[in-house]
């Protein structure tokens, strides 16, 4: 098993004292996720893929898998490749397409890869904590990828044998337990280890023969099976099976360890199921294309835009979407409430491919960056503006203001979620609790904020019902604060293992 390395010095010194360039740092994605950098939106928590398939380019497969799931996590990407004797790791910081190339992938060769892209939720966005991980184990490597967040790691960490592993992440610590339980096979040490540890955890893993997928008991990320011609794939969602041609079987269960190999498909129940799925991947999270307990994305929030039109009717011209989140909804507000749909912003979708800071002047900017009104469509018009979260609020202020300089007559601002106060310990990085402006203002209060003629939130049964699940079923603890496996606030936090170091 060989590991690639960082690039270790950034150039070639000439004659003269001219530095060659070896190595072009990539930055941090920040503005490839958000519309104003100053107003960081949710980031997601990693997205995982992982293929089984002899006879198939599986490196190739797996990059596909990843860059339908690149909007899950933009720091880092890597994949794990064996061909039945060796396990060989490549990863690096940036996009997908950033980190690999056809002749990156060329060398990636074998019949089972696990894949990852990386947003950190615990420990930095650092090369040494990109995924997958690779550990030794008693019969040879084991190589991980994790989408979620743990909430025992400090626990778990001081279990780990000292000197196995110098990385700061949850599923390093996760993946060194595994890798140190030399008395039993990979997949029995899984099954008694997996049940200890608590938290969010859709897994993928390899050894360099088989392959490996669980997921907690709670099932709070997502994680579906799919069926190839010569073999099988997981992945986080079901958008990146369909974009390599898997055709999806089910989903994995909440507490359920796949084992995968020329024997097929074995399942295993480590723990009881005690569903509870996170809500927030329909609102926000979750691509459009993708389906989630068997109801697309994109239907759920074209109804989430219909329950919005009930709950908060105005007599506006026209309703449009903050491009692209808020599309759906507001195709299901303008259908629910008669008044026609538009376009009235037009964003520009390849500034999130840009790793280049802005300027000052450029920060200046704000969200003029990536959105533009079109002016001829808006002057004049009582406007219903939709959009799926407020953060700090400093978007849909900016925005407001952008609408009406552009001669927006009224700007009411629909939200196609409730107010989200309270921070996620299960893989979402928000902006803490005194950051949330719902955590310290009334819906009054936001809405004079950022300026709007009227806000209107969708209700939290409203939200739920659009999923067609229960409440039962969905963590819904960002906006109620009732937490489904309890958190000792204390015991977490993104650099919880770099503070104890
Ligand atoms: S707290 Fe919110 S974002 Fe986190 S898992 Fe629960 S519903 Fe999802």
């Amino acid at each position: 098993m060989t590991p690639a390395a960082p690039p270790a010095d950034p150039g070639t010194r000439l004659a003269g004292g001219q530095l060659r360039l070896k190595h072009v740092l990539k930055g941090d994605g920040r503005l490839g996720h958000d519309l104003d950098p100053r107003d960081r939106a949710p980031q997601d928590a990693c997205g995982v893929f992982g293929v089984w398939a002899p006879g198939e380019d599986v490196s190739k497969l797996t990059y596909y898998g990843l860059y339908a799931l690149q909007h899950r996590g933009q720091e880092s990407a890597g994949i794990a490749v064996s061909d039945g004797s060796r396990i060989l790791v490549y990863k690096d910081m940036g996009l997908v397409a950033q980190v690999f190339d056809e002749s990156v992938l060329g060398t990636l060769r074998g019949h089972l890869a696990v894949g990852h892209c990386r947003y950190s939720t615990t420990g930095s966005s650092v090369w040494e904590n990109a995924q997958p991980t690779l550990s030794s184990t008693e019969d040879g490597g084991l190589a991980l990828a994790h989408n979620g967040n743990l909430i025992n790691t400090a626990a778990l960490a001081e279990r780990v044998p000292a000197g196995s592993t110098r990385a700061t992440t949850d599923t390093e610590v996760l993946a060194a337990l595994l890798a140190a339980d030399r008395s039993k096979p990979i997949e029995d040490a899984a099954a008694d280890l997996l049940p200890q540890v608590k938290g969010a955890y859709s897994l993928v893993f390899m050894d360099e023969k088989t392959l490996y997928a669980a997921r907690d008991p709670q099932g709070i990320r997502p994680m579906v099976l799919g069926r190839l011609e010569r073999g099988w794939a997981v992945a986080s969602e079901t958008a990146a099976l369909d974009i390599v041609g898997a055709v999806f079987v089910r989903e994995v269960e909440p507490g359920e360890l796949l084992t995968i190999d020329e024997r097929g498909v074995r399942s295993r129940r480590f723990a009881l199921a005690e569903p509870k799925g996170c809500l927030f991947e329909y609102v926000y999270l979750a691509r459009p294309d993708t389906t989630i307990a068997g109801r697309g994305v994109q239907a759920t929030r074209v109804q989430v835009g219909r329950r919005l039109a009930q709950e908060h009717p105005v007599e506006a011209d026209l309703v449009i979407p903050t491009p692209e989140s808020g599309t759906p909804a507001a195709i299901g507000y303008a259908e629910e409430s008669g008044i026609p749909y538009g376009q009235g912003l037009v964003k520009n979708s390849y500034v999130g491919r840009t790793f280049i800071q802005p300027s000052q002047t450029i920060r200046q900017l704000g969200i003029r960056l990536k959105l533009n009104p079109l002016r001829e469509i808006i002057a004049g018009k009582r406007l219903v503006v939709v959009d799926d979260t407020i953060v700090r609020g400093n978007t849909q202020r900016a925005i407001v203001k952008m609408l009406r300089e552009a001669g927006a007559v009224e700007v009411h601002v629909r939200i196609s979620a409730p107010p989200v106060a309270w921070p996620c310990f299960y893989g979402i990085d928000f902006a803490t609790k005194a950051e949330l402006i719902a955590g310290s203002l009334d819906v009054e209060q936001i809405r004079d904020s950022i300026g709007a003629d009227s806000l209107g939130y969708v209700s939290l049964a409203g939200l739920t019902e659009a999923t067609t699940l229960p409440a039962e079923r969905l963590c819904r603890a960002c906006f109620t604060g009732e937490y489904p496996i309890p958190v000792d606030e204390l015991r977490v936090g993104k650099f919880v293992l770099e503070a104890k170091a």
